[in-house]
């Protein structure tokens, strides 16, 4: 990001400052919208003059605009600052089980590219991150954007993830610096976080979260993972590896779970485990729309099938998903006794399928919680669709840039 900023011939020292007093007017605005200098008065520890003589100078620098005049609370209406378009870009990536997917966002947070599927899911070879990156490359070289624009590259991926450093513990079990070794595959700042946490912070920056206190982000997708917002502010626990919900046993001798235990939540209400389910219970003799719909392969049903042919009306595939949504119910009415948060969102996947989820959850938190607690909690499904995990990851990288 600095290379965005004219040198004004400044020491070393007092230019750096500055550069990180320019970066954070950045990251207000990007997070908060346009501003008046006043705004930026309140938000940062500077003066109004200097507040406006730094924005004198992003203006300079191609990235930032004046808007006209705001809304005046009585007096002068005040200028108003955004963000220039074009002035810089950043990287999405979201990479899961089945593949990664790669979004290219200008200054605006717009997706100005994407999103590009990637046939490379998550695994345990370094060289993923190489085959991504010529990807991306390519995507780059027909937006010709230059390159110095492109600030950073967020990612989400899940496994137990310790931001602060840099680590993936399992998928890179003993690799301390992933961050900067993933960063010099790329050549931009690559910044790192675990899926669900990634969502809860794009629904707190841009979606459903917003100006909410205490929010469980339920990530169900082909893994079942949870973000938490805590008064506020996003929980990471002692080694950033809170969250991991999908692994809370829900049954005695169930199903055999990918992570070795049995009668995980994540074994009976995943993506993974409703396609699952479909497979066996056609096989078992169940009627269904599916078959027709994968021709006969019962190999090639997947929950997106399953969602398709419930909307569709397809008795058997209601049936799965209506019991996916009680188990999951039931985990998070765990969650609701522990934390009694105002929110509950669903994500990934599962959102997609709010209409028969619903009902479900619902009896299931009703049956099993407190209905003081409850009665008091809004459950929602996450609106922010597929892009959730490519904008919260920019969004997460230019956070970290700018921190
Ligand atoms: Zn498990």
């Amino acid at each position: 990001m600095d290379s965005l900023f004219r040198n004004s011939g400044q020491s070393i020292g007092v230019e750096q400052k500055k550069v990180g007093h320019k970066k954070q007017i950045i990251r207000i605005i990007y997070f908060k919208g346009p501003v008046s200098s006043a705004e930026l008065t309140r938000n940062l520890p500077l003066s109004t003059p200097k507040i406006n003589s730094l924005l004198q100078e992003l203006i300079s620098d191609g990235l930032i605009r004046e808007l006209g005049p705001g809304d005046s609370s009585g007096g002068r209406r005040p200028a108003i600052y955004g963000l220039v378009e074009e002035g810089f870009y950043v990287v999405g990536i979201t990479i899961n089980v089945y593949r990664t997917v790669i979004s290219v966002f200008n200054a605006t947070n717009k997706e100005i590219s994407g999103p590009h599927s990637v046939a490379v899911p998550m695994q345990r070879d370094f060289d993923m991150f190489s085959r991504i990156n010529e990807k991306l490359k390519e995507i780059l070289t027909s937006l010709t954007i230059p390159a110095h624009k492109i600030i950073a590259v967020g990612m989400e991926m899940p496994g137990l993830v310790n931001r602060e450093h840099g680590v993936n513990k399992t998928y890179f079990p003993g690799v301390m610096d992933l961050n900067s070794r993933i960063s010099e595959i790329f050549g931009y700042p690559v910044f790192f976080d675990n899926d669900a946490r990634i969502r809860a912070f794009a629904e707190q920056q841009f979606g459903l979260a917003r100006d909410r206190q205490n929010v469980l982000m339920v990530h169900a997708d082909w893994g079942i993972g949870l973000g938490l917002i805590v008064n506020g502010q996003l929980y990471f626990g002692k080694s950033g590896f809170s969250g991991e919900f999908g692994h809370i046993p829900m049954l005695e001798n169930g199903e055999l779970c990918h992570c070795g235990k049995r009668g995980c939540l994540e074994a009976i209400a995943s993506v993974a485990a409703i396609a699952r389910n479909a497979r066996r219970g056609i096989e078992a003799g169940h009627a269904s729309l599916l078959l027709n719909l994968v021709g006969g392969d019962l190999q090639k049903i997947d929950t997106n099938l399953v969602i398709q042919a419930a909307r569709s009306g397809d008795q058997f595939s209601i049936s799965l998903l209506t019991e996916a949504g009680q188990w999951l119910g039931k985990g998070i009415t765990f969650l609701l006794q522990v934390f009694n948060p105002e929110l509950i969102i669903i994500g990934g996947k599962l959102a997609e399928a709010g209409q028969f989820l619903q009902a479900p959850l619902y009896q299931a938190l009703f049956t099993y919680s407190n209905p003081d607690i409850s009665n008091d909690t809004e459950l929602v499904f996450s609106a922010m669709g597929v892009r959730a995990g490519t904008i919260g990851a920019a969004a997460f990288a230019i956070d970290k840039l700018a921190s």
